[in-house]
């Protein structure tokens, strides 16, 4: 039993020092930094609009490179004939394997069946591809959760709930109103995202203590195609105009994405909503720069971080176990059903970020410094 124990602690210990050595190489194939001689990986990623995806990009680029790989990355600023065809490209240029984080999870079918008739291993990066065989694995975030921890978050703003979700002694009655925001529909992380956080919402919506005023609780008509921050901000202003013109005010709203936040932020500005007493709580997600600015600012109340090092990490790892004839390492493996089978995963866990935490949890651990936060 004892013996048992040490082992399980050893183990557990060898993952965390696994996860945090971020560049630590440790590949067979490897050689020195960025020699290249492991052979060609391609990394397709979504967008650069967006803050983490070129933090992601960067991560998985030298960490691959530390390893000893050549890396093609890309990407395709959200249009998906350009993922198509920039995944063509990896696959001609001989890539021997890929790091896909996808536009829209079901337009790859084709271009990935030309990966497995090249015999090139496919790792579906934070998105998961849908309906092919041809994914491998997934490397992403514990997403329902990622969920919770936003409707948590909400909960905590208006006094309800603390961080992990326990009611808190004496909470206000409500009734809030609230607005929500979901995720591009195409990515199958929003409905994770969604149902995470309408599971913890609901009891609440059902006592009254949360109103959903405009009546938009389904996901379809919270849905924000492309996590656009212009067409949140659009529909923020619609419902704003359709639903508090008689005065009332919109106390809390969910958002799953910071970039949807600061749309949204926009909106109530224009409106005449100032920070403080009738500022509504905002959710987001990605601590990026400008909505942990907005979190210390009080524009926005809370984000979900998710270490993208540690992601990249996973996928990196996941890549060279394959290319060495290594089974990658897994935690999950019945979650994520691609509508043609269920991808084995690796999942990692966020954190909750409020103006209380930035230091601990995003300075500490190097992710932005104080200076970046405060500049
Ligand atoms: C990611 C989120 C991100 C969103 C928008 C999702 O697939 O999991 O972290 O906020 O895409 O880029």
């Amino acid at each position: 039993m004892k013996i048992k124990t040490l082992l399980a602690g050893v183990a557990a210990g060898a993952l965390m020092v696994s996860l945090a050595a971020c560049s630590s190489g440790g590949s067979s194939s490897g050689g020195d930094s960025g020699s290249g001689d492991g052979g060609l990986i391609g990394v397709a990623m979504p967008t650069k609009s967006s803050e983490r995806w070129i933090q992601d990009g960067d991560a998985v680029k030298s960490q691959l490179e530390d390893q000893g790989y050549t890396v093609d990355l890309q990407y395709a600023e959200d249009d998906i004939p350009t993922q198509v065809s920039q995944i063509e490209n990896m696959i001609t240029k001989g890539a021997k394997a890929l790091i896909v984080a996808s536009i829209d999870g079901t337009t790859l079918t084709s271009v990935l069946q030309e990966a497995a008739d090249n015999d090139i291993p496919v790792i579906a990066y934070d998105r998961l591809i849908r309906d092919t065989e041809n994914v491998d694995y997934y490397a992403s975030f514990d997403n329902y959760k990622v969920g919770v921890q936003q409707a948590n978050s909400v909960l905590n703003g208006l006094g309800l709930v603390d961080l992990e979700g326990k009611a808190t002694d004496g909470a206000p009655a409500g009734p809030f109103n609230i607005e929500l925001f979901a995720g591009s529909p195409d990515d199958n992380n929003a409905t994770f995202f969604w149902n995470g956080a309408i599971d913890t919402l609901q009891p609440y919506i059902d006592k009254k203590v949360l109103v959903v005023k405009s009546g938009q609780e389904a996901f379809e008509q919270a849905a924000t195609l492309r996590w656009d921050g212009e067409t949140a901000q659009k529909r923020m202003e619609n419902l704003l105009t359709s639903t508090y013109s008689d005065g009332s005010k919109v106390n809390a709203v969910l958002s799953p994405y910071d970039g949807i936040s600061r749309g949204i932020i926009s909106a109530l500005t224009d409106a005449g909503y100032s920070v403080g007493a009738e500022w509504p709580v905002i959710s987001g997600q990605d601590a990026e720069l400008d909505s942990v600015k907005a979190i210390e600012s009080g524009e926005q109340y809370a984000t979900i971080f998710k270490d993208t090092r540690n992601l990249a990490k996973v996928a990196v790892d996941m890549a060279s176990a394959l290319l060495e004839g290594n089974e990658p390492e897994t935690n999950n493996t019945t979650d994520y059903d691609n509508g043609t089978k269920v991808v084995p995963s690796y999942l990692l866990e966020s954190q909750i970020v409020v103006k209380d935490n930035i230091e601990d949890v995003l300075v500490k651990s190097g992710y932005w410094t104080e200076d970046e936060i405060k500049g």
